[in-house]
């Protein structure tokens, strides 16, 4: 769980902060009639730097997975402005091409480093290249080849599983070419808007960094294991979700185009909730034991909802019923490795929100998939 600070807007009109930090992965919510501890593997408030994120979520870890082939997953979700992107990327992504302090640059960057570092150490045995996608309104739209957006679609085969077709793509070997795909890519994502602003937080966005081994030796050495006859080519990825706002679009006065971006996000973020497991019997409280004192039920319709339910049943996994789950079947699936980073907001006016985010992250935590 990572809560941003307090911005000058919600200080300078006085909201209180209703989230703190206990330390130990403890998150206390207090307001006026509520009154709640949550517990998580690590919570980041608001003082905590870029780095402190990367190194204590377990990033650097899912990086090496990635290398080692499994498919991995990193999950920003919350509100609108609970600073999703800036947990992924930085304040970069938000200002024109102002060179961030590096201090600032967000998970995303770090990652690449950390990736090209192990590709280095490895004697470069790693081929990279990144894809980079939008789904808006239930459409598949490349953020990396030129021109206007279109739509894409998406397939299926046995050998491939669900893919995009003629998604780009494209090769990388160094830092700043991955970079420059980034900010291509969120430029594109923003201009395609006509309101800024709602068209990012009514979308969700993909990039996946692909990752083989490159077969360099022909003869490897009896029992080395990169080899191309010694070992079949592993191929991992790691993929960076930004996920759409998770918050509720209000019933009343939700029509037309509203009403259809809403109802695209309720599918893809429910598909999600159903794609997963639960595991029977396990708490979401700090270490083993529910310390949540107060818990309501979650709201209607909020996707993860769905996740408490399947208490051990062996339900069909509907990868099909959006195009966000259909793109992260193989995260998602048996040997996926997923982190989940819930942005809060501190602020007093967040707080239903806020209790929704938390809520909602305790039960993805109870989530286990099984090879
Ligand atoms: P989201 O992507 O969830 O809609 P943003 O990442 O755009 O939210 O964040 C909203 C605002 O809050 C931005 O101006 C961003 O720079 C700021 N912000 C978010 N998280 C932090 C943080 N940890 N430290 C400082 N500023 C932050
Ligand atoms: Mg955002």
């Amino acid at each position: 769980v990572r809560v941003r600070p307090l911005t000058c807007t919600e200080t300078r009109r006085g909201d209180q902060q209703v989230v703190h930090s206990l330390g130990d992965g403890a998150v206390h919510v207090s307001a006026a009639r509520h009154d709640a501890t949550f517990g998580f593997s690590a919570v980041f408030d608001a003082g905590a730097s870029q780095e402190a994120v990367f190194e204590g979520s377990g990033m650097r870890q899912l990086v090496e997975l990635a290398t080692d082939g499994f498919p991995c997953t990193v999950f920003a979700f919350g509100q609108t402005g609970s600073g999703k992107t800036y947990t992924l990327m930085g304040p970069l992504a938000q200002s024109e091409a102002q060179p961030a302090s590096p201090a600032l640059l967000g998970l995303m960057q770090r990652s690449f480093s950390c990736l090209l570092e192990q590709s280095r150490s490895r004697g470069s045995e790693l081929a990279l290249s990144a894809s980079y996608l939008e789904i808006y309104n239930e459409q598949v739209r490349d953020l990396l080849s030129p021109g206007p957006p279109c739509a894409l679609p998406l397939r299926w085969s046995k050998t491939r599983g669900f893919y995009v077709e003629n998604q780009l793509s494209v090769e990388f070997e160094s830092l700043e070419a991955i970079v420059s795909l980034l900010l291509q890519g969120s430029q594109r994502r923003r201009t395609s808007a006509h309101a800024l602003n709602r068209h990012s937080s009514r979308s969700h966005a993909l990039l996946t960094i692909h990752i083989r081994s490159r077969a360099v030796s022909a003869h490897p050495a009896p029992g080395e294991g990169w080899g191309a006859s010694a070992c079949p080519s592993k191929q991992g990825t790691l993929c960076f979700v930004d996920l759409a706002g998770s918050e509720r679009v209000k019933e009343t006065g939700s029509s037309g185009e509203l009403s259809v971006e809403a109802n695209s996000i309720n599918r893809s973020l429910l598909a999600l909730g159903k794609s997963w497991r639960t595991r029977p019997g396990s708490p979401a409280g700090l270490h083993g034991s529910p310390v949540t004192s107060f818990v309501a039920p979650p709201p209607a319709g909020h996707c993860i909802s769905l996740l408490a339910k399947p208490r051990g049943k062996r339900t069909h996994i509907p990868y099909r019923d959006s195009k966000l789950t259909r793109l992260l079947a193989r995260s998602l699936g048996g040997s996926g490795i997923t982190l989940m980073v819930a942005c809060i907001s501190p602020s007093s006016r967040c707080l239903s929100e806020t209790l929704s985010t938390l809520h909602y992250a305790s039960r993805a935590r109870r989530v286990t998939t099984r090879p």
